[in-house]
């Protein structure tokens, strides 16, 4: 099947990173995340790209807290569910992988290389991402490809080579980390020709560039995210209301190109998703 005339909007809506003094609508606790997920839906979303946090707010990669979060969606939502396997920075391996292995979710992201991230770093070696696509292969989960550097599309062509994951390619296209590449025409088109022939993208700008980055992904046939883990403001000096305005905007600049939201149905035939 095809996506004519759809496209696919992600929310990202808590993140490792973002805190309530940021934005005090981000969504922590496992009910706040499953309502976030019911409105985001309702505004045009098709996927949830899922952090979880600690009681205390932290980060956390606790495969209970993400069972927790998972169910509390499920009530609500049809939603697909994305689960990151980033994590935040200085997780280990095998902390990002845990949820992987023991919920085997639809889809979760896949970390294509190594990258600063601001004054940090995110430390993904050829052996790391074999490791998760292996993982991701034998457990039938989706992994989108998520690439903050062009070195990281190219990365992910000895994935595709070793038969580590299989067509259809869903990428992730990070781009304004700081410290990394920002987003430009330019560089998003050096991206995209760098994946394999035939792969679906995601376009993700993160602070100021999140406006031209959904412009971007519309005019070139890619897909959008938004979202609190990637800005937290609705324009300049004015923060987001919620997670779903984000959404709304999104499905609106689609509109005007004459696109429509893809469904979480629609997404779950075109990737191919187990359900
Ligand atoms: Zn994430």
């Amino acid at each position: 099947m095809a996506l004519d005339g759809k496209i696919v909007i992600t929310c990202a809506c808590t993140g490792a990173e973002t805190t309530v003094a940021q934005n005090p609508a981000l969504p922590i606790t496992p009910d706040q995340v499953a309502a976030t997920a019911q409105e985001c839906r309702a505004a045009g979303a098709a996927i949830l790209h899922l952090h979880v946090r600690d009681d205390q707010g932290n980060a956390t990669q606790s495969v209970a807290r993400f069972k927790e979060a998972i169910d509390a969606i499920r009530r609500k939502t049809d939603i697909v569910i994305e689960i990151t396997t980033g994590g935040a920075v200085g997780d280990t391996a095998e902390e990002r992988l845990r949820p992987v292995k023991e919920l085997e979710p639809e889809m979760a992201s896949l970390d294509c290389g190594t990258v600063n991230f601001g004054d940090e770093y995110i430390v993904n070696t050829l052996p790391t991402m074999r490791e998760f696509a292996a993982e991701f292969k034998r457990r039938g989960v989706r992994a989108t490809l998520e690439c903050f550097d062009l070195g990281h599309v190219y990365a992910s062509h000895y994935l595709v080579k070793e038969g580590l994951i299989e067509a259809p390619f869903h990428y992730g296209f990070v781009l304004n980390v700081p410290g990394a590449v920002p987003y430009s025409v330019e560089n998003l088109s050096a991206f995209i020709k760098a994946m394999p022939a035939g792969a679906d993208y995601t376009v993700m700008g993160i602070g100021r560039s999140s406006l031209p980055a959904q412009y971007g992904a519309v005019a070139n046939g890619g897909w959008i995210r938004v979202g609190f883990e990637d800005n937290v403001f609705f324009s300049k000096g004015v923060l987001a209301k919620s997670n779903a305005q984000l959404v709304e905007r999104a499905a609106r600049i689609a509109g005007e190109a004459g696109l429509s939201p893809a469904s979480p149905d629609d997404v779950r035939k075109y990737l191919k998703l187990k359900g």
